[in-house]
């Protein structure tokens, strides 16, 4: 029994997300015979010179797709962002004994928690007083000088909530967990001192996490990273020190690819807005659906609402889901609905769902 591609349904899931139906069906393609070997590429060494090749082209469309610097390595890792949360410490604090942190939410707060054993991560901004609905602004950072790097989250996937500026952050790294914003608008990479995003929200399947890292942050590790995770040792081996998460990589790259032929990041940007826009309008023309986020700051990619009445969240859960409209529950810690729209998701999935939530509240609200 196979399922067939009209079959698909609109997946609004947080992560890990849809993927573009095109690179589904190439690899669908490619499964059991990649390049004429006869065999799988999930099934060949990582060292074979066809499977280099492969990883070092999709390096080179990342890197042409965010306008990568050339004094920045890429490392293709394993272990998710919440790894990178004990990583980043173990591989950038060297003499210093305190990173700045910006608290924006749970996975903020999740960074800061898991710094502890490692240095003290100074908060020097936090939008907790106004209940995660708006960011700090440049002016409340309380950066300090002596800081190892600041780290912040661009965007909160759980909350929905994302920031509208860079922090400037003087000559101090700033870093940035950018697991659900990655190639989902342009950046200039060279603000940033390290970059991470785990794959599967954005870049393609879990099980792969990208960390792009100014050369200059290299090689002040504590002796006791373990050496997979130990960000010099793998720039220095090519992210291959190990055994990396070969198929989760091969898909990363026909996302890339995907993108280059759609127009890059510029064109996925245009996308993204007119996605968010037409939610966040029916959202807030609606008597309903509600999202009480401080509007510069409403995430593009994760679209948080609550009902007016909570009593019918089952029910507009059970009906959108008939309708083939999949994972629109929001996080059990805020409640309510989240619709993450990542660039895998296109206009006619919003379009949907938007025909659903008008089409339900006349039903349900009227
Ligand atoms: C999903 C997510 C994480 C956690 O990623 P894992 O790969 O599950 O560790 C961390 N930060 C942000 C912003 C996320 O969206």
């Amino acid at each position: 029994m196979s399922l067939t591609a009209n079959q698909r349904q609109f997946n609004f899931c947080a992560g890990p997300a849809a993927l573009p139906l095109a690179v589904l069906e190439r690899a669908q393609l490619e499964l059991l015979d990649w390049q004429g070997r006869g065999v799988s590429v999930m099934e060949m060494s990582h060292r074979h010179p066809a499977y280099i090749a492969m990883v070092e082209a999709a390096e080179l469309k990342l890197r042409q797709l965010m306008n990568i610097p050339a004094n920045y390595k890429v490392l293709f890792l394993q272990g998710g962002a919440t790894a990178q949360f004990a990583f980043l410490p173990l591989n950038l604090l060297g003499d210093r004994g305190s990173a700045d942190y910006i608290d924006t939410g749970i996975w903020s707060t999740k960074a800061i928690d898991a710094m502890a054993p490692y240095g003290e991560a100074k908060v020097i901004a936090s939008s907790q007083g106004q209940n995660y609905h708006q960011v700090p602004r440049q002016e409340q950072l309380q950066l300090n000088a002596n800081a190892a790097y600041v780290h912040y989250c661009p965007n909160e996937t759980i909350g929905g909530l994302a920031f509208d500026y860079v922090p400037n952050t003087g000559d101090v790294p700033l870093v940035a967990d950018m697991s659900s914003t990655i190639l989902s608008e342009p950046i200039d990479v060279a603000q940033f001192g390290v970059i991470y995003a785990g794959a599967q929200k954005n870049i393609g399947p879990a099980g792969l996490t990208l960390v792009i890292v100014r050369e200059d942050l290299l090689g002040q590790a504590r002796a006791d990273t373990p050496r997979p995770f130990n960000y010099a040792l793998q720039a220095a081996n090519d992210s291959m020190l190990n055994t990396p998460p070969t198929y989760s990589w091969y898909l990363a790259g026909l996302v890339f690819e995907w993108l280059l032929e759609r127009g890059g990041i510029s064109a996925m940007a245009q996308q993204n807005q007119i996605k968010a826009d037409l939610l966040y309008q029916t959202i807030d023309q609606s008597r309903l659906y509600s999202n009480a986020i401080a509007v510069p700051n409403r995430s593009k990619m994760n679209v948080t609402f609550m009902l007016a009445d909570e009593s019918l969240n089952t029910l507009f859960l059970q009906q959108s889901e008939a309708q083939g409209l999949l994972h629109l529950k929001g996080h059990r810690s805020v409640g309510g609905m989240r619709a993450s729209i990542y660039n895998a998701v296109p206009v006619e999935a919003i379009k949907a769902l938007i025909a659903f939530m008008q089409d339900f509240e006349q039903r349900h609200w009227a």
